[in-house]
């Protein structure tokens, strides 16, 4: 399953950026950005997160998901729109020759320590 891949991940690079002296603090919530592009199913990544989560420092964690939607600039009118079909053409010019600007996020924003 792709969303126990990105679990699995997402755990590395948490436990990872917890400062060397806090290795003794609960994480309490994890905060996510996640572009509808990345193919991510919130719930189900949430689930996989709590069994990836077991018997490490993010036992019990909160993974909060903000889902970015996909946006995209024409390069031909400069036109700038939120794509919510899958069409990828110009909304206003028809072109073809679109750049992404967001939608492909899968960004760990911050993370939420609690001390004891
Ligand atoms: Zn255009």
């Amino acid at each position: 399953m792709h969303e126990m891949g990105v679990a699995m991940q997402i755990i590395e690079i948490a436990t990872a950026s917890i400062p060397e002296d806090m290795k003794g603090a609960r994480v309490e919530r994890i905060n996510l950005k996640v572009g509808k592009l990345s193919a991510i199913v919130p719930d189900s990544l949430g689930f996989c997160f709590e069994i990836a989560a077991k018997e490490t420092q993010l036992e019990g964690a909160e993974l909060v998901i903000e889902e970015i939607p996909v946006t995209a600039r024409c390069k031909d009118c400069d036109n700038e729109w939120t794509i919510d079909s899958p069409v990828f053409s110009c909304s206003r010019c028809q072109s073809g020759s679109i750049e992404l600007l967001s939608g492909r996020e899968l960004d760990i924003d911050s993370i939420e320590v609690k001390e004891d």
